[in-house]
């Protein structure tokens, strides 16, 4: 991460990173670390960590108010301020008078907003009475298309930071001060790097970074005694990492120490993965799901539903006409963020599917709950019906032969499965697994495919599904 004022700098930080020798990228890192720091837990940080705490006693009528109050404030803002909405609302003949009075259940009177709409006119969606050498900028990790610039000030990331505080690492018993080690898309060690160490250490943080792009069963011995040496409190980072590594060393009879908790967020955590995690490290874990665009935010309680926390942003789940979906069905997650008044996203197309709960949570807090985080459409297989969305968790279990595998959908009968296998794979597995293809898809091609590895995404994410299947022909089907 990095911001606009620090650009140069940061990219000069970086060009010195990957030359310096390990013991100064390690300073190097706790220095980035505090400066960071600062920007994230410094001022008013504490103050807005417990107003997030106390909103969670809201009943659902508090929640509806202040939803309403802040979603009016945030219209009026970017009335004034933004000229994108300015136009938008006076096409809409919507007057700064009506703004006032708008409620999230006018918010389908809106346009949703593309990312391709902020993409090709970035300028036209910032604050205009905002320095915007003051605003600090993340970019979001897209699969298709250059990534988008979200710009924040100080304050709202302050803010986000808060939000993060209480509702993930809180309710999984952890906080920011103590020390936690991350997998995650910084890339630390350069991925063609074969020599350990694979991880590095940020002291500011007491923060133990290791690498998501090293994760293999050769390696997995270093990243366990680095783990096992600094005992961080809490894991967070990819699902998909933690996963790999931990099943690593549980094959290989590698004894872990025992962190607080394991907070995972950004790949599909299956209910396999989360139990492997548990039993590994002998704590628990707690999902959670955030954009680097900040309008929303879904974390796990000590009950492990999913909250979405309606203080990040106003959530709503629409088919593919924009239409609501009812609890119990998947739908778009479409999010208007109440946090960044600088950028501000209304009607936001996350591109990520979701299903609500129509089950309140045991723990009593009034905040929606996701039955399920579905993930990225290109995430999904779909079936030749057309209709049936389907999802493959569970399609590998039992087979303790197949240690990596990515189903690549190329038409609605076309499949090709990569696998990573141990030597022992056979083709009595090979019968299984078309099998329960057919099961789940009728008669399909399916091609298998040996390889040695599967790649990472960019950002060091590993992807288990990639549909080739255009949208446009998943959605003329449902
Ligand atoms: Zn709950």
């Amino acid at each position: 991460m990095s911001s606009i004022y620090l650009t140069d700098r940061s990219s000069l930080f970086d060009r010195l990173y990957s030359i310096a020798p390990v013991w100064l990228q390690n300073v190097g890192i706790s220095v980035y670390g505090i400066l960071w720091r600062q920007q994230r837990f410094g001022g008013n940080f504490p103050k807005l960590v417990a107003q997030f705490q106390e909103r969670e006693r809201f009943s659902f009528n508090e929640w509806r108010e202040y939803q309403t109050r802040q979603l009016q404030a945030l219209l009026q803002h970017a009335n004034r301020t933004i000229r994108y909405y300015r136009e938008l609302f006076n096409s809409l003949g919507l007057q700064s008078r009506s703004l006032e009075y708008f409620t999230p259940e006018d918010l389908p009177n809106l346009p949703l907003l593309e990312k391709e709409t902020i993409r090709s006119n970035p300028d036209k969606f910032l604050n205009q009475e905002v320095d915007r050498r003051r605003l600090l900028i993340d970019y979001t990790s897209g699969t298709t298309g250059t990534p988008l610039p979200v710009l924040r000030s100080t304050l709202t990331n302050r803010a986000t930071s808060a939000a993060y505080e209480a509702r993930i690492r809180r309710w999984a018993g952890v906080n920011y001060r103590m020390s936690r080690a991350m997998i995650g898309g910084r890339i630390v060690i350069p991925p063609t790097r074969a020599k350990p160490p694979f991880w590095r250490y940020n002291l500011a943080e007491r923060q133990l970074y290791l690498s998501a792009f090293h994760i293999s069963p050769a390696n997995t011995s270093n990243y366990v005694a680095a783990l096992n040496f600094f005992r961080p409190k809490y894991l967070v980072g990819y699902a998909s990492a933690h996963y790999f590594l931990a099943r690593n060393a549980e094959e290989q009879g590698l004894q872990l120490y025992r962190p607080q908790a394991i907070l995972t967020s950004s790949d599909k955590l299956t209910p396999e993965m989360r139990q492997l995690l548990q039993r590994v490290y002998g704590c628990q874990v707690f999902d959670g799901y955030s954009g680097v665009e900040n309008c929303c935010l879904a974390s796990e309680c000590e009950h492990h539903r999913m909250h979405l926390s309606p203080d990040v942003g106003i959530v709503e789940l629409v088919d593919s006409d924009g239409r609501p979906t009812p609890p119990g069905e998947m739908g778009e997650i479409v999010a208007t963020g109440l946090l960044n008044f600088d950028q501000p996203l209304i009607r936001y197309r996350t591109g990520d599917y979701a299903i609500l709960s129509p089950e309140p949570c045991p723990c009593g807090r009034q905040m929606p709950v996701l039955e399920e985080l579905v993930g990225r459409l290109e995430d999904i297989v779909i079936g030749q019906d057309g209709r049936e969305v389907i999802r493959f968790q569970g399609i590998f279990l039992g087979l303790p032969n197949v240690r990596e595998a990515q189903i690549i959908q190329k038409t609605l009968k076309y499949f090709q499965v990569r696998l990573v296998v141990n030597a022992g794979f056979s083709e009595d597995e090979k019968r299984i697994l078309y099998q329960r293809f057919v099961e789940r898809l009728g008669p399909i091609n399916l091609e298998f495919q040996l390889v040695d590895q599967i790649e990472r995404t960019e950002r060091g994410k590993f992807r288990a599904v990639v549909s080739h299947v255009p949208r446009a022909q998943r959605t003329s089907c449902t």
